[in-house]
């Protein structure tokens, strides 16, 4: 197969290269960055640290274009699938960030113990509301699920939860519409 041949070549001009060990200290670098933004606490740290590790990834597929003779379109194929697996991640994390969100806060659907909440958001947009054990009030939106503190739900009466679930659930409606790297960065 001549991607195969492309493959050995582009092998052979890594290893007589003097700068293959810096493009996988690049690779590396990126790997690590990635990792590190789901550690990251605060969104604009987070959205940081993946836009460092683009620019590294990028950085190491250009080094390698640049370095390499043999052949200019595995370089497209390098950069293509790159990208392909990258968006993949992106989405599919994305995608099922609140199932991630249930199970680190230990959340529980909150028609368990207030039906009304979840009637209320039912009516606005489709997204499950859960609530979680925590003191400090707090509610935000990710995914198709809406998250509320036990420390909000006893601080307010209900006008004032329904405010603040009509708020939540325009963030969910409009989500969709959210350029991603907001999404990514978890505003809202
Ligand atoms: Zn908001």
């Amino acid at each position: 197969m001549k991607i195969i041949g492309e493959l050995n070549c582009i092998g052979l001009c890594l290893s007589l290269s003097d700068f293959a060990p810096y493009i996988g200290l690049l690779i590396v670098v990126s790997i690590a960055l990635l990792a590190a933004k789901q550690m990251r606490a605060r969104p604009k740290n987070r959205l940081f640290t993946f836009v460092s590790a683009q620019v590294v990834a990028l950085l190491a597929i250009l080094a390698t274009f640049y370095i390499m003779q043999c052949s200019e379109m595995l370089t497209v194929y390098l950069y293509s699938s790159y990208v392909v697996i990258s968006t993949i991640l992106i989405f599919g994390v994305l995608r099922f960030y609140d199932r991630i969100l249930v199970r680190r806060l230990d959340a529980k659907p909150v028609d368990g113990i207030m039906d009304w909440v979840q009637e209320f958001v039912d009516a606005l947009t489709s997204a499950s509301v859960y609530y979680y054990d925590s003191a400090v009030p707090k509610a935000f939106a990710a995914g198709r699920s809406i998250f509320v503190s036990v420390g909000l739900l006893e601080a307010l009466d209900d006008d004032e939860l329904k405010a603040v679930l009509a708020h939540e659930a325009w963030h969910i409606r409009n989500n969709s519409r959210t350029p991603f790297l907001k999404q990514l960065s978890g505003y809202g």
